[in-house]
């Protein structure tokens, strides 16, 4: 593959945007090498500058669960655009979409709209605050929530990636009113709400982390933190950024049987716009300005261009069988990968859901931030770069999770494992 024009872009970016890029995980720092620059997307595929394709299992790091470029949605934005771009005043499509999210999703009763998941994320924080009258939040090691202060403690993929604790630039007095927890221990939640419950606001998870990798919770884990929240009077905020929409039509909420009290969305129900949204039970939303006294708005937000794109894409994954699909493709593609593995002795697993997984270079299983990282990242890095050079384009990171699509077929499906056969048997040693 020639990738020069690729590199040139990238040298030309790296004088003028830190790093090279507007998003840290793209400069590709962890697997080496420099990223490829898109010139367009459609379907399962991406094209670069160079003229060169490849079978994408990043999907812009979630909203393309409809494959790139998806006639349905381009025409939505098409249509909406010749009308304006912005309004500032209220227009149908926002009533369309909130009509949207509390019908899909169990636990929206309302919801507001924002312009990303971290101001989904922020927002949420201050509406739990300002509801409960406390300051201390919980968070899980290796749960990314968006780049909010309060948040960038044990964050996560990106960090993680770059190996950065916590980042240089947030107080340690708000720091300090983040606790954090271990994933899936059950013990060390129970001790933390015993020990401080009656001062924590909120307890914010993403109920299956995809920000280390592709973590599943265990059976009645988050089950027993609704009863913790619920006895301690802590807000239960989901982030389902990245599960909303794609792990069931409703979410992980649904999928896993557990309500909370506020969700965060972003990514899918912006069809590949600038979107969030924050949404949960009525009388929490209510205490938000305008009805209520906690501050929270956004000059764009429920901008109609971004809400025709989501709700196109809203739209084709309520399309029956979608999820049911869905899920087919990714075992297909998870099994394909393991037995590949398996026959030239690669230590190797998989974790999987409807449309989004986790690889892992060791034996499974993988339950827990440990097991995560205890993947052999130098291999996983290797591994990288074989794909992509055979036309297959996993996240650069051994600790994102990667996405499938409605757009990945058979043949995709079966071009990948082809292509993985080759790269295990050259990273085998
Ligand atoms: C991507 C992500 C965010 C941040 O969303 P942005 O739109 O990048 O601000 C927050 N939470 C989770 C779980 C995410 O995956």
């Amino acid at each position: 593959m020639n990738h020069s024009r690729s590199e040139a872009l990238f040298a030309r970016a790296c004088d003028l945007l830190p790093g090279g890029v507007n998003s840290p995980v793209r400069a590709f720092r962890s697997v080496g090498g420099t990223p490829f620059f898109a010139q367009r997307a459609e379907g399962a595929w991406l094209f670069d500058v160079d003229g060169n394709r490849y079978i994408d299992y990043v999907g812009s790091w979630g909203p393309m669960i409809a494959g790139h470029a998806h006639p349905q949605v381009l025409d939505a934005v098409a249509r909406t655009m010749r009308d304006g771009l912005s309004f500032g005043v209220p227009n149908a499509l926002e009533v369309d979409m909130a009509e949207a999210i509390t019908r899909i999703v169990p636990g929206c009763e309302m919801v507001r709209m924002v312009n990303s998941g971290t101001e989904a994320t922020l927002s949420a924080i201050r509406l739990a605050r300002g509801a409960t009258g406390r300051s201390r939040i919980v968070k899980f090691e290796g749960c990314y929530h968006g780049h909010g202060d309060s948040f960038l403690v044990k964050a996560g993929s990106g960090v993680m990636t770059l190996g950065l604790p916590n980042s240089p630039g947030v107080p340690a007095a708000l720091a300090d009113l983040t606790l954090t927890l271990p994933y899936n221990d059950f013990d060390a939640a129970t001790a933390l709400f015993d020990r401080a419950g009656q001062d924590i606001a909120a307890l914010i998870i993403e109920p299956v982390v995809g920000n280390a990798n592709c973590i599943l919770p265990r059976e009645c884990y988050l089950q027993h933190l609704r009863e913790l929240c619920t006895r301690h009077g802590t807000i239960l905020i989901f982030d389902e950024v990245m599960t909303g929409f794609r792990v069931a039509p409703g979410g992980a909420q649904q999928r896993y049987g557990v309500t909370p009290d506020l969700s965060t969305f972003g990514k899918i129900i912006g069809g590949g716009m600038p979107v969030g949204a924050y949404g949960g039970r009525r009388e929490l939303l209510r205490q938000i300005a305008p009805s209520g006294p906690i501050y929270q708005a956004g000059t764009l937000s429920g901008n109609p261009v971004a809400m025709a794109a989501g709700l196109a894409t809203l739209a084709l994954i309520e399309a029956p069988g979608f999820h049911d699909r869905l899920e087919q493709a990714t075992h297909r593609l998870c099994d394909g990968l393991e037995s590949a593995a398996r026959a030239t002795g690669v230590a190797f697993h998989t974790t999987r859901l409807p449309g989004m997984f986790g690889l892992y270079f060791r034996h499974g299983p993988v339950e827990t931030l440990d097991d995560a990282r205890a993947s052999d990242t130098a291999r996983f890095n290797r591994f990288f770069h074989a794909m992509l050079e055979r036309g297959v384009y996993f996240a650069p990171s051994a600790f994102e999770a990667g996405f499938m699509s409605s757009a990945h077929g058979d043949t995709e499906i079966e071009l990948t494992i082809a292509a993985a056969r080759e790269a295990f048997a050259l990273i085998a040693d």
